[in-house]
């Protein structure tokens, strides 16, 4: 089989065989390595993707190929029905670099906030009886896709179609205090938000706002939830989103970067709410293996101790100004928003055919809502890489 073949095989085999949940282009990757990634016929690509916030670390990162063959030759799984020692050693890990104080581990974002939803509700149930079991959350965010996470979502195109919803959720503006500050009552038992709104196109919070949440949170009583899937692990130029805002929440959700591509998610939350999810309360099958464990544990050493943490906040503030540089003469360039590496640019415009014709000209770049670019390259990204790229976006946007 030649090569055009062979793609338009893969294609072809795609469209027959899995359900169409995504709008794809015709590209097949086979191979990556740093921020590039190869597809079929050897056409390489610059990868402002990064798996969506996922691969911190770049592609074929060594670090993760190291821990991955050395679990693997160990052990891979045994069910957590009994400790293995990556899982626990990862867990010590997150505690001692948060507010958190205890760790339950699964395999996505959407289970780390179902793990979450879980726990507020049980907490709140134990603490102050029934009747206490909403969730506040925000307009355009996004919590993941099972039943309640997609319930926890203020997206109408996210929840379209499989009423009913899960009960319990309400949902305010956000960056507005005075809303929150009237939905959160006696019926209000957490409230969740992403510190800064991934999906909904890179929205920061105002200055204070975050804190200001944690001030009603604590008022009233409620436990606070930060969704730091996307944001976490050192993509805003700290390891958490939440230490630039002077806030730590009671619970917090990692996933995305955690396993640099392998499948972990993970919910953490202060010590005062452990006693809520005691032995049957909640589980995973899969949940923090040792396989991924010890590759998520290796993932975060590289992040604290080599420097990237740093180093993404260095590309972060040269990517912007380069962005700023182009929004002078692009007047199709409306807004650039976010913090270290992930950035969104507001254009007056669909973004969709700029990212197509990105892809074009060798570079993945993503849509998040229907006017903003999202980038979100991994963490080791370089100047040089960035110059490419502003280079050809200047190229799309002034045309
Ligand atoms: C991606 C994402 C999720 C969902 O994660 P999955 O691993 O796809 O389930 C949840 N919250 C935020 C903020 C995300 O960006």
């Amino acid at each position: 089989m030649n090569k055009d073949d062979q793609k338009k095989n893969t294609v072809t085999l795609a469209e027959k065989y899995l359900f169409p949940t995504y709008k794809r282009p015709p590209v097949v990757f086979v191979k990556g390595e740093g921020c590039k990634v190869w597809d079929e016929d050897g056409k390489e690509y610059l990868d402002f993707v990064g798996g969506i916030a996922v691969c911190a670390l770049g592609h074929s990162s060594p670090v993760v190929s190291k821990a991955l063959e050395i679990q693997s030759k160990t052990l891979v799984h045994v069910s957590n029905l009994y400790y293995t020692r990556p899982q626990v050693e990862l867990a010590e890990l997150l505690v001692q670099n948060s507010f958190a104080d205890r760790v339950f581990f699964c395999n996505s974002g959407a289970e780390a906030n179902e793990a979450a939803i879980k726990l507020a509700r049980r907490y709140s149930r134990e603490k102050h009886g029934a009747g206490r079991h909403e969730i506040i959350s925000m307009v355009g965010s996004f919590h993941g896709r099972t039943m309640a996470t997609l319930s926890a979502t203020g997206q109408e195109k996210i929840q379209k179609g499989y009423d009913p919803l899960l009960n319990g959720f309400k949902f305010v503006p956000f960056n507005d205090l005075a809303s929150l500050e009237k939905a959160v009552g006696s019926s209000t038992c957490a409230v969740m938000l992403e510190p800064i709104q991934g999906e909904g196109g890179v929205v920061c919070p105002a200055p204070d706002y975050l804190k200001g949440v944690k001030e009603i949170c604590e008022r009233k009583n409620v436990t606070l939830i930060f969704d730091e899937v996307q944001v976490g692990m050192g993509r805003t130029g700290k390891l958490f989103a939440y230490e630039h805002y002077g806030v730590s929440p009671h619970i917090m959700t990692l996933a995305k970067a955690l396993g640099n591509g392998l499948p972990i998610g993970a919910m953490l939350s202060i010590e005062e709410m452990s006693s809520a999810f005691g032995p049957g309360s909640h589980a995973s099958t899969f949940g923090g293996t040792p396989l991924v464990s010890a590759v998520s544990k290796a993932v975060l050493n590289s992040l604290i101790n080599d420097g990237w943490i740093d180093h993404c906040s260095k590309m972060g503030a040269y990517f912007r100004g380069r962005l700023e540089e182009l929004q002078k003469s692009c007047s199709t360039i409306k807004e650039i928003r976010g913090l270290g590496l992930i950035i969104g640019v507001e254009l007056d415009r669909p973004a969709a055919p700029i990212v197509d014709s990105c892809l074009e000209k060798g570079f993945l770049i993503n849509a998040a809502q229907e006017k903003v670019l999202r980038f979100v390259p991994p963490l080791i990204i370089q100047e040089a890489e960035i110059d490419r790229l502003c280079e050809a976006l200047g190229e799309e946007l002034s045309a």
